[in-house]
């Protein structure tokens, strides 16, 4: 692994035209070397992953901020209008316009589709906006499906007045709509094992590069910070604990 790393530093240097004496790019190089890393791991692990490039990711406006020291990770479901009977490709820019539309980047960092493939979401580089207010240190992973059951928004969400009081009407009628879209929702995704496996994989790998101690569903992380959320789902939070036992990890 360490001379494999060594060769991508090297590209990586090449790429951008740094000098090798400049210490300032070394340093931004190596952060570009272990995103190529986990990329390349995973692909020699036999799973299909999908860069930025590879699904044709729109450049946001603006330049999401820069984040690095990764200690956590937590798991998100994209929702009630995903569902599994889509092609992941698409689900994947369809969850791309959303964030584009809300908050001006894509807010997690990885996406798995439910054949399997592991699509980078974000860069690493940058700094994820899947958690209001808890973003910092935290590595999302969304999974493009619908792992909710009937009524999880109403029980688990932070509920439309919450919203409205917080965040305005706009927001507030929207998250009604989202509990009532919830609640007569009966196509629920169950989820698959290659998207289990990849997951089990995505996650192993991050745990390699990163000093991770934190693994949890969104409701969790919600949860510590006074908040609340339906998120991951029921599945979704299945799969959470799952993980976190599997590599030995704290909840939020
Ligand atoms: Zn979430």
């Amino acid at each position: 692994m360490t001379d494999y790393t060594i060769t991508r530093w090297t590209h990586a240097s090449t790429m951008v035209g740094s000098s090798k004496d400049d210490a300032i790019e070394i340093i931004v190089n190596n952060r570009a070397a272990t995103r190529q890393a986990i990329i390349d791991a995973l692909t020699l692990k036999h799973f299909k992953i999908k860069t930025r490039s590879a699904w044709k990711a729109k450049e946001p406006a603006t330049s999401p901020g820069k984040d690095w020291d990764y200690t956590a990770i937590a798991i998100h479901h994209a929702g009630n209008s995903f569902s599994c009977a889509a092609d992941g490709a698409d689900e994947m820019r369809k969850a791309e316009a959303i964030d584009l539309a809300k908050f001006g980047q894509v807010s997690y960092h990885y996406a798995i589709d439910c054949q399997g493939t592991i699509y980078e979401a974000l860069d690493i580089r940058y700094k994820g906006r899947h958690i209001k207010d808890g973003n910092a240190g935290v590595i999302g992973i969304v999974f493009l499906a619908d792992f909710s059951t009937r009524g999880e928004a109403e029980k688990y969400g932070p509920g439309v007045w919450n919203t409205t009081k917080e965040e305005g009407v706009k927001r507030g009628i929207s998250e009604g709509l989202g509990v009532l879209k919830d609640e007569f929702a009966v196509n629920h995704d169950e989820p698959s094992e290659r998207q289990l496996e990849a997951a089990s994989a995505l996650t192993k790998t991050l745990t390699d590069f990163f000093n991770i101690s934190t693994l949890g569903g969104h409701r969790e992380f919600a949860k510590a910070l006074m908040t609340s959320r339906a998120c991951p789902g029921v599945y979704g939070m299945i799969i959470a604990g799952m993980l976190r036992r599997e590599l030995e990890l704290a909840a939020p």
